[in-house]
C-alpha cells in the first residue's frame, strides 16, 4: 500500500567539518565519503577546506612568518596539495587547479621528496 520504500535508495548527507557545507549524495556511491572529500578522525571535510587546512597547515609550520612570505606559502602549499591529490596530472591541469604557474607547479614538483612510484 505504502509507495515509500524505506532507507533504500535515500540520499546520503555528509557535512563538512569546517565550512558546513553538506553534500547529498544517493546511497550505492560505494564510498564512505563523497568524490573528493576526506575523513579525519570521524570528520568529514570537502575540497575546499581540504584545501584550506594544507594552507594553514603549511603557514603553521612556517611560525612567525611574513604577510608576503605567507602569500607565498599559500600557494605554494595549493600546489602541493593539487600534487599530492592527484600526481598524475599534466602540470598544466595541476596549475589551473592550484590557480598558479605552470612554472610554479614544475618548480614544486621537482622540489618534491623522490616517492615510490604509484601503483596501478
Ligand atoms: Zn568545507
Amino acid at each position: 500500500m505504502s509507495t515509500a520504500s524505506p532507507s533504500k535508495s535515500r540520499p546520503k548527507e555528509w557535512t563538512c567539518a569546517r565550512c558546513e557545507m553538506t553534500s547529498r549524495w544517493t546511497e550505492g556511491l560505494g564510498a564512505e565519503a563523497p568524490p573528493n572529500w576526506v575523513r579525519e578522525n570521524g570528520l568529514f571535510y570537502c575540497l575546499v577546506c581540504r584545501r584550506e587546512r594544507a594552507i594553514d597547515a603549511a603557514i603553521e609550520r612556517a611560525g612567525d612568518v611574513t604577510t608576503a612570505d605567507r602569500a607565498k606559502l599559500r600557494s605554494s602549499a595549493v600546489v602541493d596539495f593539487e600534487l599530492d591529490r592527484n600526481p598524475d596530472r599534466t602540470e598544466g591541469e595541476i596549475a589551473k587547479a592550484a590557480r598558479a604557474s605552470i612554472s610554479a607547479v614544475r618548480k614544486a614538483r621537482k622540489d618534491r621528496p623522490a616517492r615510490p612510484p604509484v601503483r596501478r
